[in-house]
């Protein structure tokens, strides 16, 4: 039996017509679907135009870093090799606060004052929990308004994929292009919890964490690893009612922080106060930056921290390919949920199970290479 187009066009459906459809018209621009996504520029053009401070070609090579495509790191590689003796001539400055402690509304306004000078500065961001979200809390353009349309600033929100270690090291790799395009002074911030300032502190020659006035108790909540990272601790939101408990808090930091052994740099932290909305305190806390700097150029620190990051990250990007080559092996992937599950029915001893899976891995790997 034939089907007929319209079943509602029946005689029973008294009062209903559907009219038949019409053809799909022709597309109105015939070259429309021609047309391609804009080639890839080569690493020779990345660079050239890196150089001459084109934040397009900027921006694409900063994508490229941040690709997991093999092709893309291919370049990704090349640009940064030929990037790096240009780089390193810009200050690092990491920036850390717990969410909501003003770190926005604070880089907003020491960006500025630092442009005041001249120069360009470039905002990066290292934010593990993009990973998870999918979508990236730091960085943001529109959380640093001003900053966002001055034409000297470059805003580069967190990479998004891969652990805190593969984030980290793009991130890193990120600078080396910026300071190529020109870019002397770099901000690095991260979300004060957890690893993350372990990763920013490997990068930057200052590090700045932003805290609040709390009720009394505030030196609690305070990891001591981060505190004896910092370089400078600066109190926020110093202004109205609020300026005698900002006051209290910085005493507080003060004495804390005699607690601490020396420094490696010899460089006494300092505790300010200041206000990032109200714009208060601003040009001091840059005046102690400028003064680590300073002391840390002349004796030699500097560059011995530099040298110091250098070899760390050699290691960490050693052991994050072996990691991600032995996870990416087909074999290894499928070998680990059997064995995890062992693992976890007490059948098998955790060692055991670590040991057969990286032997396979081994002997695999040296077949690969014998063969
Ligand atoms: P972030 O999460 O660390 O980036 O913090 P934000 O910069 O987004 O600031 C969090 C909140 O604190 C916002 O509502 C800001 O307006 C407010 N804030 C930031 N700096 C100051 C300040 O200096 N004084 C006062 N009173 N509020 C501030």
């Amino acid at each position: 039996m034939q089907k007929i187009e319209h079943p509602e066009n029946d005689g029973q459906y008294i009062g209903l017509t559907v009219n038949s459809g019409v053809a799909q018209p022709p597309t109105v621009n015939p070259y429309m679907q021609r047309r391609r996504r804009k080639p890839l520029p080569s690493a020779g053009e990345l660079v050239e135009g890196i150089l001459k401070g084109d934040v397009t070609m900027l921006s694409r090579a900063v994508t490229l870093v941040e690709s997991l495509s093999p092709d893309h790191q291919k370049v990704a590689q090349e640009v940064i090799e030929k990037c790096l003796p240009y780089s390193g001539k810009s200050r690092r400055i990491g920036i850390t606060g717990v969410p909501g402690a003003g770190k926005s509304t604070s880089i907003d306004v020491f960006g500025l004052h630092v442009l005041k000078a001249g120069g360009k500065l470039a905002v990066l961001a290292i934010d593990p929990s993009s990973e998870r979200t999918k979508g990236s809390i730091l960085g943001d353009k529109t959380r640093m308004e001003k900053l966002s349309i001055h034409p000297s600033a470059f805003i580069r929100p967190s990479p998004s994929a891969g652990s805190l270690g593969g984030v980290a090291r793009k991130t890193r790799e990120t600078i080396v292009l910026c300071e190529t395009a020109g870019y002397d002074n770099i901000f690095v911030e991260t979300v004060g919890v957890g690893q993350s300032e372990t990763a920013v502190h490997s990068m930057v020659d200052f590090f700045l964490l932003i805290q609040l006035a709390g009720t009394g108790d505030e030196l609690q909540g305070i990891k001591r690893g981060i505190m004896e990272m910092a370089d400078g601790i600066v109190i926020n939101k110093a202004d109205g009612d609020n300026i005698d408990r900002a006051r209290l808090a910085q005493a507080q930091f003060k004495s804390a922080l005699r607690l601490f052994p020396p420094t490696a740099s010899g460089w006494t932290p300092e505790v300010l106060t200041y206000s990032g909305y109200f714009e208060l305190g601003i040009p001091e806390v840059w005046d102690m930056i400028d003064r680590y700097f300073e002391f840390v150029k002349a004796n030699g620190y500097f560059e011995r921290r530099r040298q110091e990051q250098a070899r760390y990250w050699m290691y960490e990007t050693i052991d994050e390919k072996l990691r991600a080559h032995f996870y990416n092996n087909p074999n290894v992937a499928e070998m680990l949920p059997a064995l995890e599950q062992q693992v976890l029915d007490n059948r098998l001893s955790s060692f055991i199970a670590a040991r057969d899976v990286l032997d396979f891995y081994f002997r695999n790997n040296s077949d690969d290479s014998n063969g």
